[in-house]
């Protein structure tokens, strides 16, 4: 009889890892407490508009192949993907000239030039550096479990680090390339993709640039939810039963070892290995009793949390020309706004935020002649807002959007709107102070230092997702699957698997 896999949590790293075990032959059952699977990549539909809950940035293409890979899948035949052209429209505060990033060298280097002399040319040796150490990230460091210091500070890590420049902070690196804020900020940004700031992330996370300017950016026609919807497909196709509205109430541990999970309802599946999905604060304190716990609470009370997030779905009566698919604005006081959502934690009254427009490229998420749109602003996690707080705040940022995006009339072509903020992401997700991404990526928070994906207490327990290793994304989840598959099975090599 095959052994008996129990995941917690159908998030990205959870259906990875049903999929994986799955097709090595385990009998893999996943529960969700949620309606939907797909975790933080959820989706929802009202009023004619179906809107992606979650990420929205197709990146990495090659990542995401290589888990199709490994389950012997096209990943073509699941998904039809769009490159976007342009890839995305920045806005500056008080200036009207927006920068559009095609993923194009030749293009985007003339654009730096013109906002810099000299700075194309430095694109491109910026570039380099960011695809060589996509390269060596990808090929040595993202597929490996780090079990102790000296195995992550091994000789190749500190020969690499010094040309990766793993031990400068983000802002620093950026800073000896280009002088311009303008340019900075553009360079920085993808840093709140990973939910920390370019003053505290190590520069190492360049090779993010290597994502959004060399490979592109996607979009999964239908909308980001069919990644979803396939994971579940190759998962289902090898065998995997997905359970939704299956919340987990407790770890069984006996003896040190897992024996299963008991549901909220009372029923319980015994299970040979138990993988959380679950953000790891949760499993840890809420499902497991304090003898099994590998960290405290007062671990988790002392850890950085990525940014939770002030969101809008909004369906809008008529088509908005501005904009494009994704639309970034950048805040003048670029430190501050960092500062209010780490040092000094409260709504930013000048905030940056991001506007995804889907129905642009694909009318199929809103009524023909309408617009889809998702609207977010990076704000503490933590952060208690009342319901009044959040329609005054709402106001703040859609009066932002209609002036600095140029959108007459703006407010006034809104017809549905639905805001979703730090509370809902601490009671939809479980997530430990409402942090929309969990874990963030500091250095004290990357590789080594972040949370194990197994339980030093109780045998056969494994963690996989964004608070484990290598840490937030969606392709990233999807290395997280693998690296817990490798874990199980004992496989150390560094690379990525060529079979399972
Ligand atoms: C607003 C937003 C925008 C993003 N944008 C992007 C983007 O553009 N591109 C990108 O690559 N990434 C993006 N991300 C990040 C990415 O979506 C996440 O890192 C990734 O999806 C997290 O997956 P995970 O495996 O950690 O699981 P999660 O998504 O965290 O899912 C965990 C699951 O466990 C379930 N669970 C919890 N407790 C229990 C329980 N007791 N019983 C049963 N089930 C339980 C939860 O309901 C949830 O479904 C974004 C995230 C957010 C929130």
């Amino acid at each position: 009889m095959s052994e008996k896999v129990v995941i917690i949590g159908s998030g990205i790293g959870g259906l990875g890892a049903a999929g994986l075990f799955a097709k090595k032959g385990y009998d893999v059952t996943v529960l969700e407490k949620n309606q939907n699977p797909g975790g933080r990549a959820n989706v929802f539909e009202a009023e004619g508009f179906r809107f992606d809950m979650g990420p929205s940035w197709y990146l990495a293409p090659d990542l995401f192949e290589h888990y199709f890979s490994l389950l012997g899948e096209d990943i073509n035949e699941h998904l039809d993907l769009e490159r976007l052209t342009p890839s995305y429209r920045i806005f500056f505060k008080d200036d009207d000239e927006d920068v559009d990033i095609h993923s194009n060298i030749d293009v985007d280097s003339q654009t730096f030039e013109e906002i810099e002399a000299g700075a194309g040319e430095k694109l491109k040796a910026y570039l380099n550096q960011s695809e060589y150490q996509y390269k060596v990230a990808t090929e040595h460091f993202m597929y490996k479990n780090y079990d102790t210091v000296f195995d992550f500070f091994n000789k190749r890590v500190m020969t690499e680090g010094q040309k990766l420049s793993v031990f400068s902070k983000m802002h620093s690196f950026v800073s000896r390339f280009f002088k311009t804020k303008k340019l900075q900020q553009i360079m920085e940004y993808t840093m709140v993709f990973l939910g920390t700031s370019p003053y505290e992330a190590p520069a190492l996370y360049n090779l993010m640039s290597h994502m959004d300017f060399n490979q592109g950016v996607f979009y999964p026609k239908g909308g980001f939810y069919e990644l979803i919807k396939a994971l579940v497909r190759v998962a289902e196709k090898n065998g995997a039963v997905v359970r939704t509205n299956a919340d987990v109430a407790e770890i069984l541990v006996e003896n040190r070892k897992a024996t299963g999970v008991k549901l909220a309802d009372g029923e319980t599946i015994s299970a040979d290995l138990v993988i959380s999905n679950a953000d790891m604060w949760f499993t840890e304190t809420q499902l497991l009793d304090n003898r099994s716990r590998t960290y405290s609470e007062s671990y988790w009370q002392k850890r950085v949390m990525a940014p939770s997030a002030f969101i809008m779905y909004l369906g809008t009566k008529q088509k908005i020309p501005e904009l494009i698919h994704h639309n970034l604005f950048f805040s003048r006081d670029w430190r501050k706004n960092f500062d209010d959502i780490y040092k000094d934690p409260k709504l930013p009254e000048e905030p940056s935020l991001y506007v995804c427009a889907p129905s642009v490229t694909d009318q199929g998420v809103a009524p023909d002649g309408k617009e889809n749109l998702f609207v977010l602003v990076p704000i503490a996690s933590g952060l208690e807002i009342s319901d009044e707080e959040k329609d005054k705040y709402s106001e703040v940022v859609l009066k932002l959007i209609e002036e600095e995006m140029s959108i007459e009339g703006f407010r006034e072509m809104i017809e549905y709107k639905r805001i979703y903020t730090v509370e809902n992401f601490a009671k939809d997700y479980n997530s430990l102070r409402g942090s929309a991404l969990g874990l963030a990526h500091n250095l004290w928070q990357t590789a080594i230092f972040r949370p194990k994906n197994q339980s030093k207490k109780v045998d056969n327990l494994f963690y996989v997702g964004a608070g484990t290793s290598p840490g937030i994304g969606t392709q990233i989840c999807l290395i997280s699957a693998e690296l817990a598959y490798k874990r199980v099975h004992g496989i150390t090599s560094p690379e990525p698997l060529k079979s399972l």
